[in-house]
């Protein structure tokens, strides 16, 4: 896809006063911001040491799906975060965590050897007046530190309009509510040639009866506003390259990611945002039409599933786990000690997985039983089902701890979500759906 390269003048501002963000109770939506979402797109390049953002283009689109009362989550998320600042006052109007595809290629060795540039979208509700957008880094030690700046003008003509996916049919599976008061899910299918129409509406359907029937989203089924938006691939199913099979389709997915059997993802997130444009959206899924086996998700980024899988039903459940509630996976290999994946000495900044650097500040304490000792042994089986800190997590064997034996985030099949998993989620829905803080 090829779109004319809109001009965007570009300040970087030092920003000289103190920043502060703006207090929940005196926050008023409407003094920041208007109708509408801003988004921009953005290169995120480099290696496994260079990490460069670069602006696309600036967009405002039309739908403004996420709440208008709590614009900042409690918790610090995800490997990247961006702040957007209100230029005149100082205040911190608007701030978002999320990861993304890059985040995890700087992780292979392809990165080691060469430069490479992923497509990239940030949204945020549309302001008022001028702000500056600053996007942070997580470093290994932790720290969030700034990797981009620029100063954006509501007001400035350059701004474009959203493109107008052509052909592109939204269908409602579900709505429950206001936008601002919902969880807004939008379903993207991909691999779907046009006289499977009927066939991508029934995935959407048969998708949502197995979504809402797993818990924490069971019995809060009315928090969540369900949209899918069906664009007519040239050919049916999707990339399967170790297979040698390509498919023209709109949203690029593809098995095999970073050459991964099962990785099932997309690098067409542009193209992703212009279909979801057409709706209110807090998360997107992209629905792959195949039968075989696989899934992906990224925190804030999607989360991605295959239609026709029968064993895939937990793993759709899982994948969102990781996409909206940005917990990490709780499995480990145990012939693997040590992993680099998380940094040795800094606390995961996922809900579900501590280095239990302190066990006085273990960050789900207060799920956590008096007498259950922190780490808690695996073996005895009066700690079977409790919260504690169970060792091996986050890919390793040693130096992480998950909050219980078991998990839907730590084994494959029909179980539940652990105790501090599903607060997580349920904090995470209550979020964007206000009301569901229960
Ligand atoms: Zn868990």
């Amino acid at each position: 896809m090829h779109k004319k390269l809109q001009p965007i003048v570009v300040v970087v501002l030092v920003l000289i006063f103190a920043q502060s963000a703006a207090s929940q109770d005196s926050f008023h939506f409407a003094d920041f911001f208007v109708e509408g979402a801003l988004r921009i797109d953005i290169v995120h390049s480099g290696t496994d040491v260079e990490d460069v953002i670069s602006v696309r283009r600036i967009i405002r689109e039309p739908h403004w799906s996420g709440p208008k009362t709590q614009l900042m989550l409690s918790r610090d998320m995800g490997k990247y975060r961006f702040d957007l600042v209100d230029a005149g006052s100082g205040t911190i109007i608007y701030r978002y965590g999320f990861s993304t595809l890059f985040g995890e290629w700087i992780t292979t060795e392809q990165a080691k050897q060469v430069r490479r540039a992923f497509e990239e979208t940030l949204e945020m509700p549309y302001p008022k007046a001028p702000v500056v957008l600053s996007v942070y880094l997580r470093s290994d030690k932790g720290q969030m530190e700034e990797i981009f700046t620029m100063s954006i003008d509501p007001a400035d003509h350059q701004i474009g309009h959203t493109p107008i996916m052509p052909l592109a049919e939204v269908i409602d599976v579900q709505l429950a509510g206001p936008p601002s008061q919902k969880v807004d899910l939008v379903i993207l299918g991909d691999g779907y040639a046009a006289d499977e129409r009927t066939k991508f509406v029934g995935d959407c359907r048969r998708f949502a009866e197995k979504f809402f029937d797993v818990e924490p989203f069971k019995s809060r089924r009315d928090k969540f506003n369900v949209r899918a938006v069906f664009v007519a691939s040239s050919e049916s199913g999707i990339d399967e390259p170790r297979k040698g099979i390509y498919r023209d389709t709109p949203f690029g997915m593809m098995f095999n990611m970073f050459d991964l059997p099962r990785y099932c993802m997309s690098e067409a997130v542009w193209a992703m945002h212009d279909a979801a444009a057409l709706v209110p959206h807090d998360a997107m899924l992209l629905m792959a039409n195949s039968s075989r086996y696989g899934g992906g998700a990224i925190y804030n980024l999607y989360t991605v599933f295959v239609s026709d899988n029968e064993y895939d039903d937990y793993l759709t459940v899982h994948e969102f786990g990781h996409g909206f509630g940005g917990l990490g996976d709780e499995y480990y290999t145990s012939s693997v000690a040590y992993n680099e994946f998380y940094p040795q000495g800094v606390e995961p900044w996922e809900p579900n997985i501590t280095a239990l650097l302190n066990p006085d500040k273990l960050k789900w304490k207060a799920l956590v039983d008096e007498g259950t000792p922190l780490p808690t042994p695996e073996n005895d089986a009066k700690f079977a089902q409790v919260v504690g800190a169970f060792e091996g997590a986050g890919y390793a064997a040693k130096g992480l701890y998950r909050p219980s034996v078991d998990c839907k985030m730590f084994s494959k099949g029909n179980r539940d979500f652990c105790r501090v998993c599903e607060q997580a989620l349920v904090e995470m829905i209550g979020h964007y759906a206000p009301s569901a803080t229960d």
